[in-house]
């Protein structure tokens, strides 16, 4: 090659670079990528049922396609409207951000591939009954959550992984075009075979965000699973648990399964603390299951023995874990209905736009019924007593019926605004 042909070639593909630099590919463009990321993702939702190896260590059979993580018939069964549950979804096929209620068959909720056939009888101990009365049963109910968020997020990663890979391909085909044609002036140059660009652009770098949104609870969702183990085959270890299961003797139309995170100076380092809530409804009871690490206790300890001291602070901790906690949770569509429309609106907005943390208290009301039967149950214990209502039962009731009546339902409905909330969140963890 000639010194005249390197630089005619030299400055081609500078051209090139700067295009792609300056975002003006056609494949960079914001909605003709997120129609793709869209049409990708939705392709690629089977992963999440394909079956896996199982999850228990050290077993190598493969998974059943769905193995529910909250018991079906003693469990899901209790919240059950013509066989569906609705669990809130982000609506993807509108362009302004915001969150549904999706309705979802009993079969298909909660379901992932987990484990085998002979791994899933661990569980059979209270699936019959769905009764949480020991901490064994508590560990193996925790234990399915850890699992179902893990695999959840290495399919959805294995899935940004094929975005990714398909952006790629289609830049570098539209980069390969663009210096074809710059070069089809030039008669000593033959069609560009191969071409790939190895920049960052703002896609690549907001998958790569997407990505470690993923990761960033993993290693501690490990962490949870050694220590379940060990505790389960009571073995030594150095992370410990705190365990707590209370019974609720009214039924909560709600069953959650999920992990909520909170970002804490421990030592001067910033920490990420996890814990982990399970609401598991009964017919006319409801237990709830909260574990969550002693190496977390600083900031969780006093939160969780205050929570579990008095059914009111149980009822608040199960809403904030609904909104600011983890959105894997289902309700009865019987009870949604019973909400008023803005209502609704104002919980899926906050669910997707909160800034708060589970540990924080939701000021909505959500389980009003169940918020009124707590507090005559109380003030009956009250009144049989011999001593007076104190000034603090006085302030906690007074401040829970004020949260019934309250309906400061205000949301934000730039889009804008919306977006960079959106990101903000996502950039946090
Ligand atoms: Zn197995």
């Amino acid at each position: 090659m000639t010194e005249s042909d390197i630089q005619i070639l030299q400055k081609e593909i500078d051209a090139v670079i700067e295009k792609y630099n300056r975002e003006d590919f056609i494949n960079q463009d914001f909605e003709v990528y997120s129609k793709s990321f869209k049409e990708t993702y939705f392709q690629n939702q089977n992963l999440h049922t394909n079956k896996r190896v199982c999850e228990v260590i050290g077993c190598k059979n493969i998974t059943i396609k769905k193995s529910h993580t909250i018991p079906k018939s003693s469990i899901l069964k209790n919240i059950v409207f013509e066989g569906h549950l609705l669990t809130p979804k982000f609506d993807s096929s509108d362009n302004h951000p915001k969150n549904i209620m999706s309705k979802i068959g009993i079969n298909n909720a909660s379901v992932f591939p987990g484990f085998c056939t002979k791994h899933e009888d661990i569980f059979k101990s209270f699936e019959i009954d769905g009764k949480i009365d020991n901490v064994n049963k508590a560990l193996l109910q925790t234990f399915r959550t850890l699992c179902r968020e893990r695999v959840y997020r290495e399919n959805e990663l294995e899935i940004n992984k094929i975005i990714r890979e398909k952006y790629k391909k289609k830049i570098n085909s539209e980069a390969q075009e663009s210096i074809t044609k710059a070069l089809s002036k030039y008669p000593q140059f033959e069609n560009v075979k191969d071409i790939e660009l190895k920049g960052i652009d703002s896609i690549i770098d907001s998958l790569s965000k997407l990505d470690s949104f993923l990761i960033s609870p993993l290693e501690q969702i490990k962490i949870f699973e050694t220590s379940i183990y060990s505790a389960l085959l009571k073995l030594p270890t150095k992370d410990k648990l705190i365990i707590r299961v209370a019974n609720f003797d009214t039924h909560l139309p709600v069953s959650i399964c999920g992990i909520g995170n909170q970002v804490y100076l421990k030592d001067k380092v910033e920490t990420d603390s996890y814990l982990l809530l399970n609401v598991m409804p009964r017919k006319d009871s409801t237990s709830v299951i909260c574990v969550g690490l002693e190496r977390d206790k600083l900031l969780i300890q006093n939160y969780i023995d205050s929570s579990f001291s008095n059914p009111l602070f149980l009822l608040n901790m199960i809403e904030s874990f609904m909104v600011n906690g983890s959105d894997h949770w289902f309700v009865n569509p019987k009870f949604w209905e019973t909400l008023s429309e803005v209502k609704q609106k104002k919980i899926l907005y906050d669910i997707l736009f909160t800034e708060d943390s589970h540990l924080d208290e939701y000021p909505i009301s959500i389980f009003d019924d169940v918020r009124m039967y707590i507090i005559s149950t109380l003030k009956k214990n009250i009144n049989t007593r011999t001593e007076k209502i104190t000034e603090f039962e006085k302030e906690i009731i007074d401040k829970e019926i004020k949260k019934i009546k309250s309906a400061d339902y205000e949301i934000i409905t730039d889009t804008n605004i919306l977006a960079e909330k959106l990101w903000n969140r996502l950039q946090k963890h």
